[in-house]
C-alpha cells in the first residue's frame, strides 16, 4: 500500500476519503482537519488563551499535541494545561507522569488541580459521602473544575472529544428522547461572560482511530489502562459498537452525520433549565446552589466552591510567578 500523495509506503488508510498516507501526510492530514474546523467554527479568537483539559489518554493528548503544533510559533495564542488528579491508585499516577512529561519537554504550562489535596478525599472517597456513583460524582467535580479553571485564566477549555464520542452522545440523548441535551453536543458551546467559559471540541470530525493512529505515529507516550471505574457495558459503549459495524458497512457513515448534525444541531430545544450565579460560589448554576457546592455540602459538610476558587487562583499565580 502506497502513500496516495507521495507514493512512499504508506501507514494508514482512510477508507471514507479513500487515501492512503504515510507517516508524514497523515499526520498533516489531521492537523488540516483539525484546523478546518477550528477556522470554520471560529473555536479560538485572535488571542484567546487556550485551556486544554488532559487525561493521559490516547485523545486529549492527540488534541494536546495537535493544538502545540498549531498554534506553538503564534505569541497570541497561549496553550496551557490542566490535569486533575482523581486520586484513583495507580491509574492517576501514571496517567499524571505521563502529562507532566509531555508538557516538560514542550515547556506547555501545565494546571494540576489534586482533588485529595483539594478536598481532604479522592473522588472514590467523595461519592461513598455522597452516596452517590463514583462516575456521577467525578463528572460533577471534573466539569466544575475546567470551567472554574478556564473562567480564572479568561481562556476557552478544549476537550478530546472525539467524533466516535459525539456520535454516541447523539444518539444516546436520542434514543432516550433528552433532546434538549442534544444542542451542547454542538464543536462550540458559547461562554456566559464570567460564570460559564466558552468549550470546543477540536476532535469534532476526527474518528477514534484515527487519534489512536496519531499518537502511535507519534510516537506519544500515554495511559493505555482504563479509569477502573469504567463501566466497559453501559449505552454509549454499546452504541459506538453498533456504529462501528455501520462504518464498516458504509465507510464514511458516521463523519457523514456528524457533519449534518453540525449544521442541525442550533434546531433542537435549548435546556429549559434557568441560568443562574450560584449563590455561595458565583459560577454558572441552574439553581440558586450550584450542582459542585451541593455535592461537597452533603459530602463534607460545606460547600467547597468558593475553596476550589481560592486554591485554582493561587495555582495559577505561582505558575506565572514560575514563568
Ligand atoms: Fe471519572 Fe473514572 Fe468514572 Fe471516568 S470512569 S467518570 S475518570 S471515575
Ligand atoms: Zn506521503
Ligand atoms: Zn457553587
Amino acid at each position: 500500500m502506497k502513500c496516495s500523495i507521495c507514493g512512499r509506503k504508506a501507514v494508514a488508510q482512510i477508507r471514507y476519503a479513500r487515501l492512503s498516507l504515510c507517516r508524514e501526510h497523515f499526520s498533516d492530514y489531521i492537523i488540516r482537519k483539525v484546523k478546518k474546523l477550528v477556522d470554520k467554527y471560529n473555536l479560538f479568537d485572535r488571542d484567546s488563551r487556550i485551556l486544554v483539559a488532559v487525561s493521559g489518554g490516547k485523545d486529549s493528548l492527540a488534541l494536546l499535541d495537535i493544538l502545540y503544533k498549531m498554534f506553538s510559533r503564534e505569541k497570541t495564542r497561549n496553550i496551557y494545561a490542566l490535569f486533575i488528579d482523581l486520586g484513583i491508585g495507580d491509574y492517576s499516577r501514571k496517567s499524571r507522569e505521563v502529562v507532566e512529561k509531555y508538557t516538560r519537554e514542550r515547556n506547555i504550562p501545565l494546571i494540576i488541580v489534586d482533588v485529595r489535596e483539594l478536598l481532604g478525599v479522592s473522588i472514590l472517597e467523595l461519592a461513598k459521602k455522597a452516596k452517590r456513583p463514583t462516575c456521577s460524582v467525578c463528572g460533577v467535580v471534573k466539569r466544575y473544575i475546567m470551567n472554574a479553571v478556564a473562567i480564572e485564566l479568561n481562556a476557552v477549555v478544549a476537550t478530546g472529544h472525539n467524533l466516535d464520542d459525539i456520535a454516541a452522545y447523539i444518539f444516546k440523548e436520542f434514543l432516550q428522547q433528552k433532546l434538549e441535551n442534544i444542542k451542547k453536543l454542538a464543536p462550540v458551546v458559547e461562554g456566559i461572560n464570567d460564570i460559564a467559559a466558552k468549550k470546543v471540541r477540536p476532535l469534532y470530525e476526527v474518528y477514534e482511530k484515527e487519534t489512536l493512529t496519531y499518537v502511535l505515529i507519534n510516537k506519544l507516550e500515554y495511559v493505555i489502562d482504563e479509569c477502573p471505574f469504567v463501566n466497559r457495558d453501559s449505552l454509549e459503549r454499546n452504541i459506538k459498537k453498533y456504529l462501528n459495524e455501520l462504518e464498516y458497512k458504509f465507510p464514511g457513515i458516521k463523519i457523514g452525520f456528524i457533519r449534518s448534525f453540525e449544521k442541525k444541531s442550533q434546531c433542537y430545544p435549548s435546556p429549559s433549565g434557568s441560568v443562574n450565579k450560584c449563590r455561595v460560589c458565583g459560577l454558572i448554576s441552574s439553581t440558586d446552589v450550584c450542582s459542585y457546592c451541593r455535592l461537597t455540602a452533603k459530602a463534607l459538610g460545606k460547600p467547597m466552591g468558593l475553596e476550589t476558587r481560592k486554591y485554582i487562583r493561587e495555582k495559577i499565580y505561582s505558575l506565572f510567578k514560575e514563568g
